[in-house]
């Protein structure tokens, strides 16, 4: 049985602290948004550790990619 002070190795988030997908990273320890997340290239569902530049904790991320599409009618209609 995994003790409490075993260090998390993976993404394990409380869902109370605001941390759970949001429009970017939050630091779990400072609250530094991160506005530049696109620079983390993560596919979907895609894990990383990344050190914060403010406080220097390090914390996991993972991306949630949503796909959205958009249409428009074409000016021929029906064919
Ligand atoms: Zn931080």
């Amino acid at each position: 049985m995994a003790s409490n002070s075993e260090p998390k190795r993976s993404f394990s988030a409380d869902p109370t602290m605001g941390l759970i997908s949001n429009p970017q990273p939050v630091c779990p320890s400072c609250g530094r948004e991160y506005h530049d997340a696109w620079e983390l290239d993560l596919d979907d569902g895609e894990e990383s550790e990344i050190q914060c530049a403010r406080c220097d904790a390090t914390f996991f991320v993972v991306a949630h990619i949503s796909t959205t599409y958009s249409t428009s009618e074409t000016p021929w209609g029906r064919r």
